[in-house]
């Protein structure tokens, strides 16, 4: 495989370089440039838009809301009969650049698209991939964001403006019940790095993810950052094990075996030291849509500029999808997403607490 990738990137510099396919520019690894370049909002629309051009039969590109600065939030459809949604095939969601400045976190998912549609009829994995699943992929959820590199959206409402993974509706109400917990104080500055909005999924980037989650049938989801080599699984706000544990940790752990991302465990409880996480994403894909997602630290550094690191991260995340899409064939969909037993975490018993103190006081 990993040859496969080298030989797709070596294809690619040649035709960029020849003007044989003008309009699709190689991914920008060139081996010759010492600092790397990621790609701008513009180049990943460019060549977005040239791809599905190029491979209109699997690959379907729409905008699925315009950010406080008007760029669309492009949503990538990849499947074999891309035009219908066929829900009897296993969906895979992609998530790039919830922050802005972490820049390797969308650049490997432009790498892995543009993999995808180069390889289609030259790799069997590929192309199961692709008529055995349905891939849903946001690169850039947060192009203002890139565009300014810093880590929160530039809603004009708040100076610094929002932070899109702390924006989620999911369980906002623990913020008041539990406030020091849940750090209700940097979540409510805007000034704070982790501000989370005037109101739940106030924001056009949140509404994007949401959208897709309510449109399709998804088994599992990745959201990449980067600042660390690690991923993560729900909850985020509680160490509670959710039923759906012993999967998250088989898959996690094979993926960690792919991409060296360690994993962490309840074992390894980091989330309660940080004092629990609201509005993310990930609560929201599995605590409305029993959707199987990680977060995905990519990088230790946020946006490394040495080509050859750039390489090797988007090149062994494009294994972690394609082992993810065949995985996701091998989970029993209705288990997955009509899980019995399926409980709300902790939170939920505090809100009831709450609700019987407010009575008797
Ligand atoms: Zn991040």
């Amino acid at each position: 495989m990993k040859s496969n990738i080298l030989k797709t990137c070596i294809v690619f510099f040649i035709l960029s370089t020849t003007s044989i396919m003008p309009s699709v520019i190689a991914l920008n690894i060139d081996k010759n440039n010492l600092v790397y370049e990621y790609y701008t909002y513009q180049q990943m629309t460019d060549l977005l838009q040239d791809l599905q051009s190029q491979t209109p039969k699997i690959m379907k590109l729409e905008s699925y809301g315009k950010t406080h600065e008007g760029r669309d939030i492009w949503f990538v459809k990849i499947s074999d009969n891309v035009e219908i949604d066929e829900e009897s095939e296993p969906g895979v969601l992609l998530l790039g650049a919830h922050h802005g400045d972490e820049k390797i976190s969308f650049e490997l998912l432009i790498f892995f698209v543009k993999y995808v549609m180069e390889n289609y009829d030259k790799d069997d994995r590929v192309k199961n991939a692709v008529d055995n699943t349905q891939i849903f992929i946001i690169p850039m959820i947060n192009p203002d964001g890139v565009e300014a590199n810093q880590r929160k959206n530039c809603n004009p409402d708040s100076e610094h403006g929002v932070n899109t993974n702390r924006n989620f509706g999911y369980d906002w109400e623990y913020y008041e019940i539990a406030p020091d917990v849940f750090n209700y104080e940097w979540a409510t500055s805007p000034t704070n790095w982790n501000y989370r909005g005037s109101s739940p999924n106030s924001e056009s980037e949140t509404q994007a993810i949401i959208r897709v989650a309510e449109s399709f049938t998804i088994n599992i989801s990745l959201s990449y950052h980067s600042g660390a080599e690690v991923a993560f699984y729900p909850w985020y706000h509680t160490t509670q094990k959710t039923p759906h544990e012993a999967l998250f940790i088989e898959i996690g752990e094979e993926m960690e075996q792919i991409s060296g991302y360690s994993l962490w465990t309840g074992s390894k409880p980091i989330i309660p030291k940080l004092g629990g996480t609201l509005g993310t994403s990930e609560n929201y894909l599995y605590g409305e849509h029993k959707i199987l997602a990680y977060t995905v630290e990519s990088s230790r550094q946020k946006s490394p500029t040495n080509p050859d690191t750039v390489y090797d991260i988007c090149s062994k995340n494009v294994e972690v999808h394609l082992y993810l899409c065949e995985k996701a064939q091998t989970i029993d969909n209705n288990k997955v997403l009509v899980s019995k037993g399926f409980l709300k975490p902790f939170p939920r018993v505090l809100s009831l607490l709450h609700k019987i103190l407010l009575q008797l006081f």
